[in-house]
């Protein structure tokens, strides 16, 4: 029970690494609030939780609106009181190269992926605070730390941001015991890739490639780094990049 009598908040919780990281969290102890803009699936996510016997809450939510923000962190704070961890983790791909890609998908991208992340630390600061301190888990990618002639500038420009925006509000809020932490996941099987990356594919195989590891990541693999950092076994650990990644970036 690494997470006992924590309260957590996880965005973009209705499916892939952000419900694998709800449902990890919820059977490491704690009682997990999760936002999304999926309401269906948001809902099942919540149910299969609540099933184990944990708490579960699921909120509806589009990371890129101030407001819906601040209704998301008040009803987890209504309902369980307190709030210590946060997970911002929704996301969206890029597809395109910098000449195809038009200002308004550059400004949609940057507005859930960065922007989202901007806003959730912002509103959910002073709960945190409230509780004593607490974590905050932003994350980003591999595409964040280095460049892809394969991967969407726009996607990548978004989570650059990510990882410096972590490194900031690490250092501003240090004092008051909120660590700020950065994920770096690699290629990882989720619905976002697995049309991309499905066993055959020449994108696999280019992907599998540049993975020294030889593989494309699981959900489980990113969720139990996003666990370590939540938890208070990484106390002294703060404005630091966690790399998931086989090995992507090592070479
Ligand atoms: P996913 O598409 O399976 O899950 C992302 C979730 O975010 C979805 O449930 C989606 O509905 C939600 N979301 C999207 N826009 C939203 C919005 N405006 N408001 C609220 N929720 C929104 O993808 P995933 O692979 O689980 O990705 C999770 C995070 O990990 C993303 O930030 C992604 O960029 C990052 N990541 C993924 C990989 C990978 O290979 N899968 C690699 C590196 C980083």
């Amino acid at each position: 029970m690494r997470l006992e009598g924590k309260v957590a908040f996880i965005s973009g919780g209705a499916r892939g690494i952000g419900a694998t990281t709800a449902h990890l969290f919820a059977e490491h102890g704690a009682r997990v609030a999760f936002g999304d803009v999926l309401q269906e699936e948001g809902k099942q996510v919540e149910a299969e939780i609540q099933k184990t016997g944990a708490e579960a809450l699921f909120i509806p939510l589009d990371v890129t609106s101030e407001e819906a923000w601040r209704r998301a962190i008040a009803a987890t704070a209504e309902r369980f009181g307190e709030l210590h961890i946060l997970v911002n983790n929704a996301g969206i791909p890029g597809l395109e190269g910098i000449e195809d890609t038009t200002a308004e998908t550059w400004d949609t991208i940057m507005a859930v992926n960065s922007k989202g992340v901007f806003l959730g630390t912002k509103v959910a600061i002073p709960e945190i605070r409230k509780a004593g301190g607490g974590s905050i888990i932003n994350i980003s990618s591999q595409m964040g730390i280095v460049g892809s002639a394969t991967s969407s500038p726009a996607y990548q420009a978004s989570k650059g941001a990510v990882r410096t925006f972590t490194k900031s509000a690490a250092i501003r809020h240090a004092d008051e015991g909120i660590r700020v932490n950065s994920v770096h996941p690699g290629p990882i099987f989720t619905p976002m890739t697995q049309e991309r990356i499905a066993i055959g594919t020449a994108a696999r195989e280019s992907y599998i490639s540049r993975v020294p590891l030889g593989r494309i990541g699981t959900a489980e693999e990113v969720a139990y780094g996003v666990l370590y950092l939540a938890s208070d076994e990484s106390s002294f650990v703060t404005g630091s990049e966690l790399v998931i990644d086989g090995g992507w970036t090592a070479q």
